[in-house]
């Protein structure tokens, strides 16, 4: 193990060798035998066989974030695709393990943490996804129940999931103060969806819900709260975002280093070149400089530090924009070699791009930090 990680405890650089290990060796054949946008329901179950989904979904309360982190920097370092089956699963399954009914956990759980059953996390609509106190999927009082009416898009795992965590709106012109969670199953009447297909091989897709029915019961956490269990959620994860674009950074980074020392033009390696040398150190030290930032942000995050806010937001806005450019630097020293469809490093260049959109744009991002460096001061 490398001084990159030295500042992780032994346990956790075993946690990250063994996902490392099993991402190359048991998920990326696993992952190369599905079909591209689609979920791959082999792999949710070895991920569930080998014992991650259920370290994350235990039941009682959270994964630590760090642990989190170095799973997702792992798995992403040798098959993003069965990293992001992994987190999505996570996503998906945790609102309902840290809000749901007694029932709602009892049944789907266990499913979830085995792998057999595939959960999804509904907050995005049609009308915008980063103004999240907006939305509009309407869920208004039906008989001891609810009846949700509206749409969801860019839903990861839709629309083949088992189950929902959907977030509706249950009173008008309350704000953030409006919204219910609830856990909603794919065979529910009335709920219906689409595969939209992305750039990467990303399941994802959009929802249609026409009166679908849900009881009190399928609420997650209680009427009028669910923005809380959303940012309980989003908050957890946000960190651990950065680790997975640090983990790719890693594989391009790698990638690079070894064609330099081994291709030849003008009949030197490409390493005898300072140009290439020091473009792939410039992204050694920002890749490093992106591992530390998640890693602090998910240590203080654990810890209940104040300002966790704060770091995550950092964390994932260097980590996401570090990893962008080091996978650019990669494909340009592999030259056209790199762009052939499959290469791996034209894979990462597809699937880095939405995690600089995803749970939070760069740019609110920027704006959590601005927000929170100007907090604190008295007015002018
Ligand atoms: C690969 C992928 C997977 C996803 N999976 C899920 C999922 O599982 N569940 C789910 O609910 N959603 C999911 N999403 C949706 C994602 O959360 C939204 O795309 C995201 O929240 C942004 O919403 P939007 O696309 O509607 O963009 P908008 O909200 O319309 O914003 C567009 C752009 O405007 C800018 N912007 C927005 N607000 C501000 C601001 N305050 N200041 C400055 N600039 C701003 C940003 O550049 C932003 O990218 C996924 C998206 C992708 C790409």
């Amino acid at each position: 193990m490398s001084a990159q990680h030295a500042h992780l405890s032994p346990e956790q650089r075993e946690l990250l060798t063994r996902c490392e290990e099993l991402a190359r060796d048991v998920f990326e054949p696993m992952v190369r035998a599905g079909e591209a946008g689609h979920v791959n329901r082999r792999l949710n179950a070895a991920l569930g066989e080998h014992g991650l989904l259920a370290r994350a979904l235990r039941h009682g309360g959270d994964i630590a974030a760090v642990d989190l982190c170095v799973i997702r920097e792992g798995l992403a370092r040798h098959s993003p695709e069965s990293e992001t089956a992994f987190a999505v699963q996570c996503l998906g399954s945790h609102p309902l393990l840290v809000a749901g009914h007694a029932a709602t956990r009892d049944e789907w759980l266990p499913r979830l943490a085995d792998g057999t059953a595939v959960a999804a996390f509904a907050l995005t609509e049609p009308g915008g996804g980063s103004d999240v106190a907006s939305l509009g999927l309407r869920a208004e009082p039906d008989g001891d129940g609810f009846r949700l009416t509206g749409e969801k898009a860019f839903i990861s795992n839709a629309p083949e999931a088992d189950i929902y965590a959907v977030f509706a709106r249950t009173t008008e012109g309350a704000g953030a103060r409006g919204i219910t969670c609830f856990a909603v199953p794919a065979a529910s009447g009335g709920l219906s969806g689409e595969t939209t297909p992305l750039v990467s091989g990303h399941p994802i897709g959009r929802l249609t819900f026409d009166g679908v029915h849900a009881t009190r019961e399928q609420m997650v956490g209680e009427q009028d709260r669910g923005f809380g269990v959303a940012m309980r959620t989003l908050d957890l994860f946000r960190p651990s975002v950065g680790a997975f674009a640090v983990g790719m950074a890693q594989a391009a980074l790698d990638a690079a280093v070894h064609h330099a020392a081994t291709r030849t033009a003008f009949g030197h390696p490409l390493s005898a070149f300072q140009g290439v040398t020091h473009q792939l150190a410039d992204v050694a030290t920002r890749v490093q400089a992106a591992r530390l930032l998640v890693h602090a942000a998910a240590a203080a995050y654990d810890a209940r530090e104040p300002g966790t806010t704060r770091a995550s937001a950092m964390a994932k806005l260097f980590a996401t924009e570090a990893a962008t450019d080091a996978i650019d630097v990669a494909i340009q020293v592999h030259g056209a070699r790199a762009l052939e469809r499959g290469h791996m490093l034209e894979r990462l260049y597809r699937e880095v791009r939405g995690t600089r959109i995803y749970e939070g744009a760069s740019e609110v991002q920027r704006e959590i930090v601005a927000r929170e460096l100007f907090r604190d001061l008295p007015p002018a």
